[in-house]
């Protein structure tokens, strides 16, 4: 709601759920809700607006909700509340009314560059965009307003059922590519791994998408490679296995891996096997099945780009540094031989083989 100031929710704890506008010098943590006051004013600079906005997502308690004014727009909402704002308004969508703007889910448009409605909502449908302009501007300002709210709130109830199917993130990387700074942002909230892993679920009911360069660095892949380095111990074995994983997962029931599988017969006991992948690194097999190693599906086209590149061959260098083998059969070929064939990649074997 538009209206709504702190005053008129910071009411006595004895009256229910009380609000107060987050302030620095008075940390309080014991409301309900907290206002990001002057949020607004950080738009356009994605490194100040995620600071302020892990600022007070830190300092207040998870469960109170924190409402950020005068900032909602149908492409930046998704972003806001993945990175945890809970309430937001429809101030900027009645602004851009009176400017003439007209909302859309990729950005504003301005009226006058309008040759149709882009909008099937109820007060679009029965007009069109020269009888929106023929308008005189009163009339014409709350037109527009109507549209802006609809389509903000129809953005708004998409996040919520984003949220529901666990796929908020993979709508985030997609829709922040309307505007250079929102795409900042994600990048710049990724290398907040610590702030992002804990409020990341540990298991989604949903495939994890990895269809942008940024699938790389998100809190769930980067998680999970973490853990394979720090956590995992593997079997004692002399011979390492490594394969290229498979469309299918588990990575064990598709037809490459079976026929390997079922080839090596009673040898299979004798060597560690580890998937090379894209976006996860490498996945031992005894992990294949844990999430969101079965979880996952990713573009493929044959091509890797130099990020993937690096990121997968970092990954497996950290691996072979950390546990020692007699032998490696790398069974193979294209990118991901590239990968196994790299110096660095036979300098971490040598080097922990000596
Ligand atoms: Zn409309």
């Amino acid at each position: 709601a538009g209206d709504v100031t702190c005053e008129k929710i910071d009411v006595p704890a004895d009256e229910g759920p009380t609000g107060i506008a987050y302030s620095e010098r008075d940390p309080e943590t014991t409301r309900d809700l907290y206002v990001a006051d002057g949020i607004g004013c950080h738009e356009g600079n994605p490194r100040r607006l995620l600071a302020e906005l892990m600022k007070v997502r830190k300092n207040i308690a998870p469960d109170s909700a924190l409402y950020a004014p005068n900032i909602a727009l149908p492409e930046n909402v998704a972003m806001l509340i993945y990175l945890g704002v809970d309430i937001l308004d429809t101030t900027r969508a009645t602004i851009a009314a009176f400017e003439d703007k007209y909302m859309t889910s990729a950005g504003f448009i301005h009226l006058d560059r309008l040759a149709e409605l882009p909008c099937c909502c109820a007060h679009c449908s029965g007009t069109s965009a020269k009888e929106v302009k023929d308008m005189d501007k009163k009339q014409r300002a709350r037109l527009l307003e109507k549209h802006n709210i609809a389509i903000l709130e129809a953005e708004v109830a998409l996040v919520r059922q984003r949220i529901r199917s666990a796929s908020l993130r993979e709508y985030v990387e997609g829709r922040c590519r309307h505007n250079p700074a929102l795409v900042a942002m994600l990048r710049l909230s990724d290398a907040e791994y610590d702030f992002l892993e804990e409020r990341t679920a540990l298991f989604k009911p949903a495939p994890l998408l990895a269809t942008t360069s940024e699938s790389l660095t998100r809190p769930e892949v980067v998680r999970f490679a973490r853990r394979v380095q720090q956590r995992y111990t593997p079997p004692e074995k002399d011979v390492l296995l490594l394969l290229p994983c498979s469309a299918r997962k588990p990575y064990s029931i598709s037809m490459t891996h079976s026929r390997f599988r079922k080839a090596l017969g009673k040898n299979l006991k004798l060597v560690q096997e580890v998937i090379i992948t894209s976006p996860l690194g490498v996945v031992p097999r005894e992990l294949e099945v844990t999430y969101p190693a079965a979880h996952y599906d990713t573009t493929v086209t044959g091509y890797w780009d130099a990020e993937e590149h690096r990121w997968v061959g970092e990954c497996l260098e950290n691996f072979l540094l950390k546990h020692p083998y007699k032998h490696i059969v790398a069974h193979v070929e294209d990118e991901y031989r590239s990968i196994c064939d790299s110096p660095a990649t036979r300098h971490s074997w040598i080097r922990n083989n000596s």
